[in-house]
């Protein structure tokens, strides 16, 4: 998936626009496939089948929701991340509303669940319900949250998909029955759920963190009990600093997903500048001068080949009639940008070396 690429200004001015290009391209193929206005469609879909009034939809840092005062549904403030969306491979109007429902659903929560685990696989699963009582295609939301892994604050993806079926199929099957869907009755079946899987749930926090056990009834007792003055969880702020997330990844380990490029495995500031250029000081250690010029040649070479490849496939996903296609060639675009980079930054290392004089 595409995300804009992490690009620091190298000073080559053609070098330096093929790159703006890509990263301009990458956001404008975000842009065309999760448009503001399916954005807002999607929020617009999920409020009212809470019957929640419509609250403003913020650029965030993720998409969330932040409850605010959880005395009222009036304050709430929704968050939106256009490339954390993309990243997760959401695409659609379908999946955009599912997101949305489940961002609803922690409204309609606003701080019910003690356990963070319990509560999104709560919001999961009125997104299931949203599903079945609507007719939406769950298949493109569930593959994206189903290849989560979790963590303290959000359920492994297995789980969080076999909750959204439970939704679709609860849903399902009382429209088939003639019952009518109610939130308060879809509850009462999640919260019936919720303690059929007590094991299953148990068994899959054991395996993001050993130290796990369910906890006994002294312990539970004890536990509510503080709850009121320990729980930091997310939907009981009132400040509006923090967010329930959609939670694809826990936040400590965001850096890890984010695009980075990776310059032949050095930590750089920035990229072809001469002073941030770090040299290792083995790997130069008696070159003469003709075999770094071989070495600036190779890189530069390579650098040219690559130049082009994303200037092909720039064209090509201009010319793409439709979103795969689009997104496809934007892709290819973005990863053969990450690899001109790495060579012209290996070409001004090498410009930078002297050749050994002994
Ligand atoms: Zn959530």
């Amino acid at each position: 998936m595409a995300n804009p690429i992490d690009f620091h200004p190298t000073g080559d001015v053609e070098f330096d626009n093929l790159m703006n290009e890509v990263n301009a391209e990458i956001m404008a193929t975000n842009d065309f496939l999760l448009p503001d206005e399916m954005v807002l469609s999607a929020v617009t879909k999920s409020c009212n089948f809470f019957n929640l009034p419509e609250v403003p939809v913020i650029h965030a840092d993720g998409t969330c929701v932040w409850p605010n005062n959880t005395t009222t549904y009036a304050d709430d403030v929704l968050g939106f991340n256009r490339a954390e969306l993309m990243s997760m491979g959401i695409s659609g109007e379908d999946s955009l509303t599912l997101i949305y429902t489940h961002e609803c659903a922690h409204r309609t929560l606003q701080g019910a669940y003690n356990d963070p685990w319990e509560e999104e696989l709560a919001c999961d699963f009125f997104a299931g319900v949203h599903a079945g009582l609507r007719d939406i295609n769950i298949d493109n939301f569930e593959a994206a949250l189903g290849a989560t892994t979790g963590g303290a604050s959000h359920p492994a993806g297995a789980l969080r998909a076999e909750f959204i079926e439970y939704g679709q199929k609860i849903a399902d099957e009382m429209q088939e029955r003639g019952i009518e869907v109610t939130y308060e009755g879809c509850l009462e079946r999640l919260n019936q759920h919720l303690e059929e899987k007590e094991g299953l749930i148990a068994e899959y926090r054991q395996r993001i963190d050993p130290t796990y056990h369910s906890l006994t009834e002294d312990e539970m007792l004890a536990q509510n009990a503080s709850a009121d003055l320990t729980d930091d969880s997310a939907h009981a702020n009132v400040s509006g600093e923090s967010c329930g997330s959609i939670g694809l990844v826990e936040p400590a380990s965001i850096d890890d997903v984010e695009p980075h490029f990776n310059v032949s495995g050095e930590t750089l500031g920035s990229i072809g500048l001469a002073e941030d250029v770090t040299i290792d000081e083995d790997s130069v250690k008696g070159l003469t001068k003709a075999e770094i010029d071989r070495k600036i040649a190779k890189a530069e070479k390579e650098e040219r080949y690559y130049k082009g490849m994303v200037e092909h496939e720039l064209s090509m996903a201009k010319h793409s009639t439709d979103n795969a296609g689009r997104e496809y060639h934007t892709s290819k675009a973005s990863n053969f940008a990450k690899e001109a980079t790495k060579w012209h930054e290996e070409a001004i290392k090498w410009k930078y070396t002297k050749p050994d004089e002994k």
